[in-house]
C-alpha cells in the first residue's frame, strides 16, 4: 500500500485538496492525545473520498484541518496549491462548503438558514438548496413555508431537519468543495440515499469529502481512506477493502448483511 492515500488521477494533476503529513496533538486533562499522525490525502477535482474509522480515530480532526478551521500542530493542507494559512476566511467560506458533526441552525427563518451569511439572497437557489438536501417536504407542510422561525440553535426542529437544513447551507452557496463530517447520521437510508443521489445530480463538479459511520453512506465513494488511531490503514474501492483491510472489513460484517457482503 502506498504511504500516501494517492489516486490516479492526482498523479497526473495537481489535487484540488491536499493534505501533508499533517499531525494533530490535542492537550486535555488525561495528557496528551495524537488524533492525526502522519496523515496525507490528496483528492482531485470532482473526486468523491469518504474515510471510515471507528470512533475517535480523528475523522473530525482530518476534516478541521482540510477546512482550514483548525490549523495542524504539523504539517499542511493545500486548496488548489495554495496552503490554507494563505487564504482570507471568505475566500475559503467561497470554495470549501462544511457540514460539521453538529448541525446549528441561528434564530431567523429557514431561508435565512440556508442563505446565512449572504446578503443578496436568491430564493431559487435557497429552494434548489433544500430539494437537494430532502427538506422540502417538511418545510412544504409549514404554514409559513421558507419564511418559517427557527429558534435559536434549532431548538423548533427535529434532529433530521436541522442535518437537512444544514446540508441546504453548504450547497447553497455551490462550493467547489464539500466536505460533510457525519452529515447523514440522523436521516433514515432512504433520505441518505435520497441526498446522496441529489448531491450526485446537483454538485457533481464539486469535490467531496465525506465521513459517514455507515458503511452504506460511503460504499459507493471513488475511494475510501480507512482511518485508525490517527493513521491511513487501508484505502481503496468498498471491494478492495474488504478484501484487504482488516479494519474495514470488521467494520462492514458489524453493518451489513451475509448477502450485502458477498454482492
Ligand atoms: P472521530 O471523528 O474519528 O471520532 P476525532 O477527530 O473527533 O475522532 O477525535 C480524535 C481523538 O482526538 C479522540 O481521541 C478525541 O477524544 C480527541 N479530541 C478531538 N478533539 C479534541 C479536542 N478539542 N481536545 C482534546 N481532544 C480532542
Ligand atoms: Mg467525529
Amino acid at each position: 500500500m502506498p504511504d500516501a492515500a494517492t489516486c490516479g488521477a492526482c498523479a497526473a494533476a495537481s489535487p484540488k485538496l491536499e493534505l501533508r503529513g499533517v499531525c494533530q496533538r490535542y492537550r486535555g486533562s488525561r495528557g496528551e492525545t495524537l488524533a492525526l499522525d502522519g496523515f496525507d490525502l490528496r483528492v482531485a477535482a470532482h473526486e468523491s473520498v469518504a474515510i471510515l474509522g471507528p470512533s475517535g480515530c480523528g475523522k473530525s480532526t482530518s476534516l478541521l484541518a482540510a477546512c482550514g478551521l483548525q490549523h495542524p500542530t504539523e504539517g499542511e493542507v493545500l486548496v488548489d496549491g495554495v496552503n490554507v494559512r494563505d487564504y482570507t476566511l471568505k475566500a475559503l467560506r467561497d470554495k470549501i462548503g462544511y457540514v460539521p458533526q453538529q448541525s446549528f441552525l441561528f434564530k431567523g427563518t429557514i431561508a435565512s438558514n440556508v442563505a446565512y451569511g449572504d446578503t443578496e439572497r436568491n430564493d431559487a437557489d435557497v429552494k434548489t438548496a433544500c430539494d437537494v438536501a430532502q427538506a422540502t417536504e417538511f418545510i412544504d407542510k409549514k404554514d409559513k413555508k421558507y419564511d418559517s422561525g427557527i429558534a435559536q440553535g434549532g431548538s423548533n426542529v427535529s434532529g433530521g431537519q436541522k442535518q437537512r437544513l444544514s446540508i441546504a447551507r453548504a450547497v447553497y452557496r455551490h462550493p467547489e468543495i464539500l466536505i460533510f463530517d457525519d452529515s447523514f447520521s440522523a436521516l433514515d437510508f432512504k433520505t441518505d440515499r435520497a441526498v446522496r443521489d441529489a448531491l450526485e445530480r446537483e454538485a457533481k463538479d464539486s469535490t467531496k469529502l465525506i465521513v459517514a459511520q455507515r458503511i452504506g453512506t460511503i460504499m459507493n465513494a471513488d475511494r475510501i481512506i480507512v482511518l485508525d488511531d490517527g493513521k491511513v490503514v487501508g484505502q481503496g474501492t468498498h471491494h478492495e477493502l474488504l478484501d484487504n483491510c482488516e479494519v474495514y472489513r470488521q467494520i462492514a460484517e458489524s453493518q451489513l448483511s451475509e448477502d450485502e457482503l458477498n454482492r
